[in-house]
């Protein structure tokens, strides 16, 4: 049975001139008012055809705020910050680093002034973006030169693609790894155009192994940090110092992907040891790439480095143009590098440092004190208690290292069948808060370690609008 002709919806032409669409349409844009007004009203006439049109949804009022509500969810951006109490620091999929106050300075001044990106203010002369950072990466590290790409997958795929092309990279098989996101070492040396000469086990790889696999096709020895996996047991792998004299007995380069990679010994802050870049320099690797985002904590980067002829012949193949990094990045890894010049206070004034290396003692106060506050917004059908856990660095770094943390963990206390549902819509709910929650899933419960709760006040203000919906 069809509506009465009086519940027809109005036309986009009769609605778009109607009183309190002018307003709307100075706010949020002639087109986007028009996307919303003709997806609502098609939603309408629909809803008219299928005899389903009330006459309260016609009402003027009701009509113009409905589109008012829709335009402001259209228009608030997609990137939204969150709380990221996963429990892992560097977490490739929120971002990794966050960067440190003179970062954001830096970046802002890249953003909205013209600066000298490939410009050398001394001779007025076109200049190379790389020199805005070289020479601090080569002071940090004691390499001969350096150059930087978009990321470290950018940095291995350029650095292979120029020394080794054509030619066969010899690697052990336990360094054959996926890093997530389908970054594959045997995929990008394909991509590279590098023949890949696998050598040794997955647990044990010797000396004599390269050895023998090197022949005229050689072009390069490849060691690759494992990263995200671990390899325990009865194990052997040939060190960089023996690998690079066996590298260079051949007057074949060593090129070695650190990954995470570090400036600085973290055992010193009670941190897991990663290897340091400048360790394998000095152990004799002719090039090594790490990243800019996980424990350097700076913008995301592919940073190269090594000895200068070699530099020069990555920074002259094509691929160096395609992979090259914008102002905004460097502008914040210039900031971020100079702080290690100052290595003393660097858990201070570098962001991720300092988030690592919170006290223990200081995340279980905080963990003490939002417990009561937690439940009391749950309800009865949640326990909430304060428990010590094990966070990770992430982003490959010490996969199997654990930091100690302290978290809160909600469980639920329905029946056993009820308690997957309950714990999913809660997870939901933290999702759709203002400044949405993110925490971890693990023995039936939903843990949000506090270690990066670093503003307290912001998490239990937003708390009254939690809204878990009892399906
Ligand atoms: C993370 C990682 C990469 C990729 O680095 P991105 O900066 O994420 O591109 C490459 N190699 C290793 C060993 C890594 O750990």
């Amino acid at each position: 049975m069809n509506a009465p002709q009086s519940l027809r919806p109005p036309s986009v032409e009769q609605f778009m001139n109607a009183p309190g669409m002018a307003a709307l349409q100075e706010r949020y844009g002639r087109l986007s008012l028009r996307t919303i007004v003709r997806d609502y009203l098609k939603e309408l006439g629909d809803a008219y055809r299928r005899a389903e049109l009330l006459p309260q949804m016609l009402s003027h009022d009701i009509l113009v705020n409905e589109v008012a509500a829709r335009l402001e969810r259209y228009q608030s951006p997609n990137l939204r910050r969150i709380f990221n109490l996963t429990g892992t620091v560097l977490h490739t999929n929120l971002g990794r680093a966050l960067l440190p106050q003179e970062a954001i300075d830096a970046m802002l001044l890249a953003a909205r002034y013209p600066i000298n990106l490939e410009f050398d203010l001394a001779t007025g002369q076109r200049g190379d973006r790389d020199s805005l950072v070289e020479q601090l990466v080569c002071e940090l590290t004691g390499a001969e030169a350096a150059t930087v790409v978009n990321n470290n997958a950018g940095a291995v795929l350029l650095a292979l693609s120029a020394l080794g092309a054509g030619r066969e990279a010899v690697i052990s098989r336990g360094e054959l790894i996926e890093i997530g996101g389908s970054f594959r070492i045997p995929d990008i040396m394909a991509q590279a155009g590098v023949i890949l000469r696998e050598v040794g086990t997955t647990n044990r790889t010797h000396p004599h192994d390269y050895e023998t696999a090197i022949n005229e096709q050689t072009g390069l020895i490849l060691r690759v940090h494992p990263s995200n996996y671990c390899i325990e047991g009865f194990t052997a792998s040939v060190t960089s110092k023996h690998l690079a004299s066996i590298s260079h007995a051949h007057a074949l380069p060593l090129l070695e992907d650190l990954g995470s990679g570090s400036l600085v010994d973290l055992s010193r802050w009670n941190l897991p040891r990663e290897p340091l870049v400048q360790e394998s320099l000095a152990a004799g690797a002719d090039i090594v790439t790490f990243s800019g985002d996980k424990l350097l904590g700076g913008p995301q980067a592919g940073l190269i480095v090594g000895r200068r002829e070699l530099i020069e012949r990555i920074k002259a193949h094509p691929l160096k143009r395609a992979l090259r990094v914008d102002k905004i990045t460097l502008a914040a890894l210039e900031a971020v590098l100079r702080l290690y010049q100052d290595p003393d206070r660097l858990d201070q004034r570098l962001t991720s440092l300092r988030l690592l290396t919170r006290p223990e003692a200081e995340i279980n106060a905080q963990a003490q004190r939002l417990a009561p506050v937690v439940a009391q917004q749950l309800g009865s059908t949640w326990q909430v208690e304060a428990l010590p856990v094990c966070g990770m660095i992430g982003s490959g770094a010490q996969p199997v290292a654990r930091l100690p943390s302290a978290a809160l963990c909600l469980r639920p206390q329905g029946a056993r069948r009820e308690r997957n549902s309950m714990l999913t819509a809660l997870m939901a709910a933290l999702r759709s808060l203002p400044i949405p929650v993110v925490g971890r899933l693990e023995d039936d419960a939903l843990w949000l370690d506090l270690r990066q709760l670093d503003d307290e006040a912001l998490f239990v203000q937003q708390l009254p609008a939690l809204k878990v919906s009892t399906a």
